[in-house]
């Protein structure tokens, strides 16, 4: 496969042994290191991959996001949602307002309202047990991809229960996936710069772990492009590994390119303008690599690189768009360059010009439907 390509011996090593077979954390770390020329044959290897794995289905899910109150006592640095409860732009939905953002995707057909925003000083237990209740008991057949290990992990302590017992009253009241967000680099240096206040990274995986064991699957996220090295990018994706070997909790990975115009480290004078498109392109290339099909799914964000960088990031070893989003607030906070709402058709036709096949999909990837 390598004869005509100007790639190393190290590096066609590496590749030839992940057709087959896990890559170490220093082979990893030699791939998201390689720069020129040798960028496509592990795109090209990535590809491979994820044509044997997953085939040539692109899925995605037709899905609304309810942003239910930007106020955040957190405040990370790289996020340009969150806002002060007295801040003028400060806001906090109330049920009727929830029920009509989901009266109008659902009346769309959508089959997942994700449920996310700020961590409110007074949100406890019954705040979100609250908003599990209004939706299911007006769209039972909604799933809900709810809440961040932050949030409940808060809730539970103010409302005085250990984790596992909040995630069984969340099961209970209809919380049917957990989002694998707070994850940003689970490395404590990066955290102590970018969100202090966040849950550290053996919090992250104890409140995961504590989902995936009553039952309640996720998505694994990597935030990337800030502060961290990309030895942290590599230190990540092998946590998000080793959970998964152990747990099998995780139903997706999803990379999220930091988006530096509009975040607070960034407008307080911090350089970093982000990931490269190649960096942006290796980070997925290397996570097929790495993750191979013990987690089969890995999803693009549109609405953080825009229609046209996501169909590219397509052919680098990602199988899944996401979902049509139906107003993503944080990422319009922070620039989304296409815009949060995307239509069936608009995420179709990115599919259908690689000469794959899009697909509907439920949360869980348990269920596909035709386009
Ligand atoms: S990323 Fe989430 S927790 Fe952090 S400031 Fe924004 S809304 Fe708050």
């Amino acid at each position: 496969m390598f004869d005509e390509l100007p790639v190393s011996s190290k590096t066609e090593r590496i590749l030839t042994k992940s057709l087959d077979e896990d890559i170490s954390v220093e082979e990893a770390n030699h791939l998201m290191n390689i720069r020129g020329s040798e960028i496509h044959p592990l795109l090209a290897t990535a590809d491979f991959l994820r044509h044997q794995i997953v085939g040539d289905n692109v899925t995605f899910i037709n899905n609304c996001n309810i942003n239910f109150t930007n106020i955040c006592t957190v405040r990370c640095g790289f996020c340009a949602f969150g806002k002060d409860a007295d801040d003028p732009d400060a806001y906090i939905l109330n049920d009727e307002q929830i029920l009509e953002k989901a009266d109008g995707a659902a009346s769309n057909g959508a089959r997942e309202f994700t449920l996310m925003g700020g961590v409110h000083p007074d949100a406890d237990m019954d705040y979100y047990l609250h908003l599990l209740n209004l939706l299911k008991d007006n769209y039972p057949d909604v799933s809900i991809h709810g809440f961040s290990p932050t949030m409940i992990r808060d809730a539970c302590l103010a409302s005085g229960m250990d984790v596992a017992e909040g995630f069984e009253m969340l099961k209970s009241a209809g919380l049917d996936t957990l989002p694998g967000t707070a994850a940003e680099i689970l490395t404590d240096r990066s955290r102590e710069i970018i969100c202090p206040e966040k849950v550290s990274v053996a919090e992250w995986i104890d409140t995961v772990k504590a989902a995936q064991e009553v039952g309640i699957k996720g998505s694994a996220t990597i935030m990337y492009g800030h502060v961290e090295t990309m030895e942290e990018r590599v230190e990540h994706i092998d946590i998000i590994r080793s959970i998964q070997q152990e747990t099998g909790g995780f139903t997706e990975f999803i990379p999220m390119t930091f988006m530096h115009e509009f975040s607070p480290i960034f407008l307080e004078g911090q350089k970093n303008l982000g990931a490269t498109g190649t960096q942006d392109l290796k980070l997925y290339a290397v996570s097929r690599l790495m993750l191979r099909d013990l987690i089969p799914n890995i999803q693009v964000s549109w609405v953080k690189m825009g229609f046209r960088f996501a169909q590219v990031v397509l052919t680098a070893g990602a199988n899944d768009l996401g979902g049509t989003l139906g107003g993503d607030e944080l990422s319009e906070a922070s620039g989304a360059p296409d815009g949060v709402d995307a239509s069936i058709e608009t995420l179709s036709r990115m599919v259908k010009d690689l000469g794959r096949n899009p697909i509907e999909r439920n949360s869980t990837y348990t269920e596909f439907y035709d386009i």
